[in-house]
């Protein structure tokens, strides 16, 4: 049985016939917020209800790196190869320096709680942008169950001053974002909120001007599961989560081709000598595939 089907022929041109989907690790409960450190040659994930944040090394598996995490979920490096963090526990966005000590980058809204900050990625310009749905807050599993203070918007962070806007106020629920290699684009993932199971959901792409966004127009839709995580390689293609492995989706929109994972999919990221290799969270196991792809990185 192939490890990938191609919807596209094109598609066979990105996978390689000997590179398999492998398994790294195992045993955690909800994986996710994968984000690649090529100076330290290893990949950080998120494991959300276990309330830690784990580290996989090449040739060497696995340790803890923080514990406990606040429940962290999405990751992300600004220009200086910090980690910036999506904190669910403690509803903020942080940035750890480093010499390990944590800042604050965002934890309010007009003198409101942040919901439970999801997903971030760092513009070239170095400002940060992150999505808030209530995930985190709706049980005590992936956080702690409390009340909603905001809207589930999207952010934007000034690198500087650390001033916030909420550039994109239109979704039911914010997950996945990311910009395209220009940055004149930016995907955002709707997966809908958890007290309306008729919410649309969906893939939206916005034009990026500045720090205006505008249009937020309807890009796709993944099937099965839902885009709560995905990254672009460099031509411009994204790589989604998906509940039967990872979707990959042209620019304009068509599903090329899937790797198939036996496990529901939440998050990916591009890492590796060359970006080449794709980590792909997946509920209880953290697998990767090696490409002949390259993933694009802000900065
Ligand atoms: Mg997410």
């Amino acid at each position: 049985m192939s490890f990938y089907e191609a919807v596209d022929p094109l598609f066979a041109s990105y996978v390689l016939g000997n590179a398999p989907v492998k398994k790294l690790a195992t045993g955690f409960d909800w994986v996710e917020g994968p984000v690649w450190f090529g100076d330290a040659n290893c990949l950080l994930f998120s494991d959300i209800p276990n309330n830690r944040i784990m580290r996989w090394t090449p040739g060497e598996g696995l340790t803890t790196y923080r514990n406990p995490s606040n429940y962290s979920n999405g990751h992300t490096r600004d220009q200086q190869g910090r980690l910036i963090s999506c904190e669910h526990g403690t509803r903020r966005v942080t940035r750890t320096e480093w010499d390990g000590t944590v800042t604050v980058i965002a934890d309010q809204f007009e003198g409101k709680r942040l919901n439970s900050p999801n997903d971030v990625v760092v513009r070239s310009d170095g400002s940060i942008w992150f999505t808030d749905p209530h995930y985190g807050i709706t049980s005590n599993y992936e956080g702690h169950q409390s009340e909603e203070e905001l809207p589930c918007n999207v952010y934007r962070v000034d690198s500087t001053d650390l001033s916030i806007t909420a550039d994109v106020t239109d979704m039911g629920c914010p997950n996945g974002l990311a910009f395209s290699p220009d940055e004149s684009l930016l995907y955002l993932a709707d997966t809908g909120r958890v007290d309306d199971p008729g919410a649309k959901k969906g893939m939206r792409v916005y034009d990026v001007d500045g720090n205006a966004t505008s249009g937020g127009r309807a890009f796709h839709t993944i099937n099965p599961g839902a885009s709560d995580g995905f990254r672009l390689d460099t031509d411009g293609n994204i790589w989604s989560s998906a509940a039967d492995g990872v979707h990959c989706i042209s620019p304009s929109g068509d599903l090329l081709g899937k790797i198939l994972v036996p496990e529901l999919v939440s998050n990916v990221c591009f890492g590796g000598r060359s970006k080449h290799v794709l980590f792909i969270t997946a509920t209880t196991s953290l697998y990767s595939i090696a490409l002949r792809r390259q993933g694009v990185q802000h900065p």
